[in-house]
C-alpha cells in the first residue's frame, strides 16, 4: 500500500491543502493519506500558533470531507517533533507500506536545514507540490552535493495560491475568506473568534 503523510501547522487548514491531498492521491495512487497537524514545529519557533484543539478540529472536519485520516501523534508529543521521527513512527506502524511525504515546494526547499534530513530522505519518497517562486531546478539544485538525492515526485499540475498566513491576515482585517476555506472552517473560525 502507498501511504501519504501530510504534515503542517494547518493554522488554519485551507483549500490549498485540500487540493494538495486530492492531487497527491490521484497522481500517486495513494491508498491512504494521513494529516499530521504539528504540535510545536521547530521551524515556526517563536511565532504565535493557534491552540492545538482548534487546529485539530478544523483539520478533522476537512479530513472527513476528503476521506483522509488525522493523526494526533505530533500534537500529543511534549517535545518538539521532527519529521524524521514522524516518518519512522508511521513506517513502523505500516511496515509494508511505501511512504510518501507530501510537502509544499517552499518547505521542501528548506529540507537541507531539517534535523537528520538525509536519514529522512532515505526513509521516504517526497510528493512536492508547486508554490510560487520555487521552480523544479531551483529545488533540485539544493541536493547537488548529496550522495543520495531525494526521491521526488513533482505535482506540478496543481497550483493554488492560498496560504494560512493570508487567511489569518484577512480575518484580522475583517475581510471575507469564503473562497479560501471550506464553509465549515470559516464557520469554526468565526464561532471561536480565531485570528482577530
Ligand atoms: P503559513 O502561511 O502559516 O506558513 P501554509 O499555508 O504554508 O501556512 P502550512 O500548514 O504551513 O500552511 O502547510 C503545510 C504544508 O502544505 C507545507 O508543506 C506547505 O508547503 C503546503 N502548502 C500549504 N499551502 C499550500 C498551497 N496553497 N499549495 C501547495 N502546498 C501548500
Ligand atoms: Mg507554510
Amino acid at each position: 500500500m502507498k501511504t501519504g503523510l501530510y504534515g503542517g501547522t494547518f493554522d488554519p487548514i485551507h483549500n490549498g491543502h485540500i487540493k494538495v491531498v486530492q492531487a497527491a492521491r490521484n497522481f500517486l495512487q495513494l491508498d491512504r493519506i494521513i494529516f499530521i497537524p504539528a504540535g510545536d514545529p521547530p521551524h515556526k519557533a517563536g511565532k504565535q500558533i493557534t491552540a492545538k484543539e482548534h487546529r485539530l478540529a478544523m483539520v478533522q472536519t476537512v479530513a472527513e470531507q476528503v476521506e483522509a485520516q488525522v493523526s494526533d501523534w505530533e500534537l500529543l508529543k511534549q517535545e518538539k517533533s521532527y519529521s524524521v521521527e514522524t516518518v519512522r513512527h508511521f513506517q513502523a506502524e505500516y511496515p509494508d507500506d511505501e511512504i510518501y511525504f507530501i510537502i509544499g515546494a517552499d518547505s521542501f526547499y528548506d529540507l537541507p536545514t531539517w534535523w537528520h534530513y538525509e536519514e529522512l530522505m532515505a526513509l521516504c519518497n517526497f510528493a512536492v507540490v508547486s508554490r510560487p517562486d520555487y521552480a523544479r531546478d531551483i529545488l533540485l539544485s539544493k541536493f547537488k552535493g548529496n550522495e543520495k538525492p531525494p526521491r521526488v515526485f513533482f505535482l506540478d499540475d496543481i497550483f493554488v495560491d492560498i496560504s494560512s498566513t493570508e487567511i489569518r491576515e484577512r480575518v484580522a482585517a475583517g475581510k471575507n475568506i469564503s473562497k479560501l476555506v471550506p464553509p465549515e472552517v470559516a464557520a469554526y473560525i468565526e464561532q471561536h473568534h480565531l485570528y482577530q
